[in-house]
């Protein structure tokens, strides 16, 4: 049985396209990026032909929206602050707040040509500035 590829979103540029078929791929789902050399060669056209798409095979359609709707949620959601954080091990301060550093992904996308999507999660203790991974 043939695979019907279906749309699990599009962008106006073929980057963020590719970020989002980065992460799908990390994730074990195949996709593929349509029209993003009309967009690149005429931008103008990306709102006549619906921009650059991204799309999946329909079997992997719902896992793909759902890992869209995950990415695409704020990083710092409530469920994901802990009410209590660590002290600083520095300085034993309680002042301690989330830095989430995404720039390594935009670095290696630069780099290498493809993104790698893991995002670091930091504690930052606001007194010393004192940064460590959480977890
Ligand atoms: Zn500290």
């Amino acid at each position: 049985m043939q695979d019907e590829l279906k749309t699990v979103a599009s962008f106006s540029t073929a980057v963020e396209a590719h970020l989002l078929s980065a992460t799908l791929e990390a994730a074990g789902i195949e996709s593929v990026v349509c029209d993003e050399h009309t967009v690149t060669m005429n931008w103008m056209y990306s709102n006549l032909i619906g921009g650059v798409r991204v799309k999946v095979l329909e079997s992997d359609f719902e896992d793909a929206r759902e890992i869209l709707n995950t990415d695409a949620a704020p990083p710092e959601s409530a469920e994901d602050i802990p009410s209590t954080l660590p002290a600083c091990p520095e300085c034993g301060s309680d002042e301690i707040e989330f830095s989430t550093d995404k720039r390594g992904a935009f670095v290696s996308w630069l780099l290498l040509g493809f993104p790698i999507i893991a995002p670091k999660k930091n504690l930052r203790c606001k007194e010393c500035n004192h940064s460590w991974p959480y977890r």
